[in-house]
């Protein structure tokens, strides 16, 4: 047997079952695999499963996506974070009706213009959903290449062509798809499971260098995050108990989401910009004490702050009853929602 038999027989046998995979190649929707390849970017498949449910039953199609608002598109993203994901894929979706009458390009240079799709998206839209002979290089496809071939810190274009060397002819996308899940189930960052992993036989770092694999497990040295600091402000309205509610600008972090009004984040704790307006109508009783989160590049401390008014406050946004709001929320906000 050679390499890619290996590889297809384990995957036909022992593939996850997910939401947008299609077991019938002839009814592969090429919509559900861009939707899925977008979710997954920084995201777990766990995570990734209820959102893709529930995104296409709201959005079954690219129609139906395109009309629709980005407010609403950003409500079925909440929670699942890099918001610029979810406006990226709405404008996608605008320009694929508009330029191509809603009918997905086949071609990975002219996918590649497209808002939101990268190489990785790119090939892996023509790979698994057009069964091109093409090899979608992510962390987990670069990982298991490299070690199947006992090849370590190669550049991207030089695991790519070991890729393309022991790619299916007849089934590339499955292929592909079969080596993400190997990636992800056995030949992980640390601690790969080599004794049980169905590619052992072939896997060079396997057979001529455990040494390798034994460094791999060694502690590195774990970067810390620079902490921010901001404050966030709960405003209740008292005649009818609803929160005020801003949108964040649509570029940058929460990009376009619902959200408290806060300040500014900085490094300096000391130095958090705070606002007459606001700062005239916090008293002792309105500490809520802060919230601690986690973005990829900093954590962030937010002092909430409780504030009832009794009609009306000089700074636009929406008033909205808090458990209709909670759906819309990022993360972070639910987070401060959830001191109320
Ligand atoms: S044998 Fe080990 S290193 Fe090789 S592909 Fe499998 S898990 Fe990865």
């Amino acid at each position: 047997m050679d390499t890619n038999e290996i590889i297809l027989n384990w995957y036909d046998s022992e593939k996850r079952n997910l939401p947008w995979r299609e077991p019938d190649k002839n009814k592969i929707d090429v919509y559900k695999v861009w939707i899925s390849e977008i979710m997954l970017q920084q995201t777990t498949v766990m995570a990734v499963i209820p959102y893709f449910k529930k995104f296409i039953t709201r959005f079954p199609n690219i129609n139906i996506l395109a009309e629709s608002d980005i407010e609403e598109v950003l409500t079925y993203w909440a929670g699942l974070g890099y918001y610029s994901r979810a406006r990226n894929l709405h404008e996608c979706s605008k320009q694929i009706i508009e330029k191509f009458n809603g009918v997905f390009p086949r071609e990975e240079e002219i996918l590649i213009k497209l808002p939101g799709i990268g190489d990785y998206t790119a090939s892996a839209i023509c790979a698994i959903a057009y069964n091109q002979h093409k090899v979608a290089l992510d962390v987990n496809v670069k990982r298991v290449i490299s070690r199947i071939n006992n090849k370590h810190n190669l550049c991207n274009i030089s695991i790519k062509k070991l890729a393309i060397n022991i790619l299916s002819e007849d089934r590339p996308g499955d292929f592909n798809e079969a080596i993400m899940d190997i990636g992800s189930k056995y030949c992980k960052s640390k601690f790969p499971k080599c004794s049980i992993c169905p590619i052992n036989k072939i896997c060079k770092t396997f057979k001529y260098n455990k040494n390798a694999l034994i460094e791999i497990n060694k502690k590195k040295p774990i970067k810390e995050k620079i902490i921010k600091y901001g404050n966030c402000y709960l405003i209740k309205r008292k005649d009818d108990n609803k929160f005020l509610f801003i949108r964040r600008p649509s570029k940058g972090l929460l990009g376009g989401m619902l959200s408290f009004p806060s300040s500014l984040w900085v490094i300096d704790k000391k130095n958090i910009p705070t606002s007459k307006l606001f700062d005239d109508l916090i008293t002792n009783d309105s500490i809520k004490g802060p919230i601690h989160h986690t973005f990829s590049h900093f954590n962030l401390i937010l002092n909430v702050y409780n504030i009832k008014i009794i009609d009306r406050i000089d700074i636009e946004g929406e008033w909205i009853d808090l458990n209709k709001a909670k759906g819309q929320l990022p993360s972070l906000m639910k987070k401060v929602a959830n001191l109320v």
